[in-house]
């Protein structure tokens, strides 16, 4: 099987023309308080340039009790880090927000659009369970369109939740839990005709041999394309979600977030990190032939009755007792995630490729498993 590792990242940057789509501006999707929001204005706003002497944040001048120096504020904007993000990603450094995590960029865009208590989502379950989370958080009604049985978005059922205060839809593709790509073209007929921000979440999308959708920004003005260095790119524990939109909305998406909401510790090690291009390239390649494997190996098993196919590195497998062969991996020290519980994921259980000895070790503790 040929693998089209085109989602691999790149280091040429091109720059986004102007915008030309149906979506007629931000316009009434804003609520009215952010609309009128006066953001806090930190030191670091204020005063920009450089100096010798900083006394104007209140900071500790002596210095921080660690060998790395941590007593100022970081780069509310974190600059030098969108700046290197553009010649990977190719999206100018106006199109893009930051956050401690893409569940942040989630939860800003809940608190910047949806009016709570009056306003609607549309999430498309089983997808990720942070949509549903942050709605709820947000006291927004989050009206829920199941996909097909093939894992695909219900047009019609889609069209017929939308109404007057519907303000987002949410799409995770390649699917969490399911592992496949959304169709491209139900996407697009959603970017072209709905009338609020289409949420496109690739967090996957490295492993995809679907294109990624920022080709697409140029051409929409209602998308978000969110994307996180927590799985690829292999530093889930520093925290650095992305968004990439419209100015309008990133713009939005900044005065709304929290001053400094990514740390100067994740700014700087990130930095360093994404100068690996290459090793995270190697990674995916190796993810992507591992997974095949395993998915070779899993079909050998008498229990494991189906595996989806899969453009993420993480596989759903359709089991004949999922919470047996659960109970027993982790009785032997191995965790996946049991989703049989969740519509449409009946017996199932979702699988991360792990390295090569950790996959041979979940297949030889499966041949253990008597399930009687
Ligand atoms: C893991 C995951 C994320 C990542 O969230 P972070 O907050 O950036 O770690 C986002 N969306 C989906 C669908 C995920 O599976």
């Amino acid at each position: 099987m040929t693998q089209d590792i085109s989602n691999n990242e790149s280091s040429s940057s091109s720059n986004l023309a102007n915008q030309n789509s149906p979506f007629r501006g931000l316009g009434g999707l804003l609520r009215e308080n952010i609309r009128n929001l006066t953001p806090y204005s930190s030191a670091r706003d204020e005063f920009q340039g450089e100096a010798s002497v900083y006394l104007d944040a209140n900071e500790n001048a002596f210095g921080s009790p660690l060998t790395e120096q941590y007593h100022r504020y970081p780069d509310p904007m974190q600059y030098a880090v969108k700046k290197r993000l553009m010649e990977i990603k190719g999206v100018p450094t106006r199109n893009i927000f930051l956050g401690n995590g893409s569940d942040e960029a989630i939860d800003i865009l809940f608190r910047s659009f949806c009016n709570p208590g009056v306003d609607n989502v549309i999430i498309v379950p089983p997808t990720y369970g942070m949509y549903q989370v942050s709605a709820n958080i947000n006291d927004v009604e989050a009206r829920k369109v199941n996909l097909t049985p093939d894992y695909q978005l219900n047009m019609e059922g889609i069209a017929q939740a939308i109404d007057e205060h519907t303000k987002m839809i949410f799409i995770c593709s390649p699917n969490n839990p399911t592992g496949n790509s959304i169709n491209r073209t139900d996407v697009e007929t959603l970017l072209a005709n709905f009338n609020g921000l289409v949420i496109v979440d690739e967090a996957y999308i490295n492993f995809s041999r679907q294109k990624t959708f920022i080709q697409e920004l140029t051409e929409y003005a209602n998308l978000v394309v969110l994307q996180t260095l927590s799985k690829a790119w292999g530093l889930a524990g520093l925290r650095l979600g992305m968004a990439f939109a419209s100015e309008e909305v990133i713009e939005v998406m900044n005065r709304v977030k929290p001053p400094y909401n990514v740390n100067e510790a994740t700014q700087q090690l990130v930095l360093e990190a994404l100068q690996n291009v290459d090793q995270v390239n190697s990674w995916i390649k190796q993810t992507l032939a591992e997974r095949d494997k395993l998915v070779l190996w899993l079909k050998q098993f008498d229990f494991v009755l189906d595996i989806y196919p899969s453009d993420a590195n993480f596989i759903l497998v359709k089991t004949t007792d999922a919470k047996a062969i659960y109970n027993h991996l982790v009785g032997q020290g191995i965790i996946v995630r049991d989703r049989s519980k969740v519509e449409l994921c009946e017996g199932c259980l979702r699988i991360t490729v792990g390295t090569p000895e950790e996959n041979i070790t979940l297949i030889n503790t499966l041949k253990t498993i008597n399930l009687g």
